[in-house]
């Protein structure tokens, strides 16, 4: 005879398989790349757009709580060391599951892909991404952009906020070694460093920014992470142990990381 919390633990699966299979086929409008609900067990990916090059904008999702985080990495192209700490982030909420049934969890590990590829703050079109955005202290001109939003990737960014709601962004930067923050994100940002050896800095936004337009336009708690330049030559490992609890604190703010 099967003890009795197997039994249960099988109807519970089964439960929700049925729930996600209900869900799957309610007759909604869902939002363009939310796609079938992530289980709690795993990330799944969606290519949320494509840059000028047409190289693809990936996005990891997992998560089944009523929290929406958002956290990208690499708007300019040769800031990469949050690309192997994002990964890395992943790798972690995979073994914390009871965060993964908390919050819906969105990662973005290169949200300028063509800058990357060129080891360029740029895209692809000589435009600075995050100087691309309809702040009200935005400014039109040939790196900003001649228009708001005039480029693939950062329409990408502003079709995912609409589509997701989240309630705090982190976008990891290099290299000013600090904590900065827009919009309501003060106390977050003072958690943060709680856990890291980064201090609070407010560095004013800049026009147009990714966090003029999400903190001040949009009124959502922002953190711009700026690690140090010296990081991108870290290991995954170094990185995690450097900035990780930094990263699992905002995510479970209010509540410590452990
Ligand atoms: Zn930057």
């Amino acid at each position: 005879m099967k003890p009795i919390t197997d039994i249960l633990s099988r109807f519970i699966l089964v439960g929700r398989v049925a729930v996600s299979l209900l869900s799957g086929c309610a007759p909604v409008q869902r939002p363009r790349v939310i796609g079938p609900i992530a289980t709690p067990q795993t990330f799944i990916v969606r290519t949320a757009g494509y840059s000028v090059h047409k190289r693809p904008i990936d996005i990891y999702i997992a998560g089944s709580g009523s929290e929406t985080i958002l956290i990208l990495s690499t708007i300019h192209g040769n800031e990469q060391a949050g690309v192997a700490l994002s990964r890395k982030l992943m790798d972690r909420l995979r073994q914390r599951q009871e965060l993964l049934e908390k919050y819906r969890l969105l990662i973005i590990p290169v949200a300028n892909p063509d800058g990357v590829a060129q080891n360029s703050r740029y895209n692809a079109n000589g435009i600075d991404l995050n100087r691309n955005f309809p702040a009200a202290n935005r400014q039109n001109s040939e790196t900003f952009g001649h228009f708001p939003l005039s480029e693939p990737e950062t329409r990408v960014l502003y079709n995912l906020i609409n589509d997701y709601r989240p309630v705090r962004i982190i976008s990891i930067h290099q290299p000013l070694k600090c904590i900065d923050y827009d919009g309501p994100a003060e106390p977050l940002a003072r958690r943060m460093v709680m856990y890291c050896d980064l201090p609070v800095k407010k560095l004013g936004a800049q026009p147009g920014s990714f966090g003029a337009y999400v903190g001040q336009t949009l009124a959502i708690p922002i953190i711009t992470m700026e690690l140090e330049r010296a990081d991108d030559r870290l290991t995954a490992d170094q990185l995690w142990q450097r900035y990780g609890l930094a990263l699992m604190a905002a995510i479970t703010y209010p509540e410590h990381p452990y």
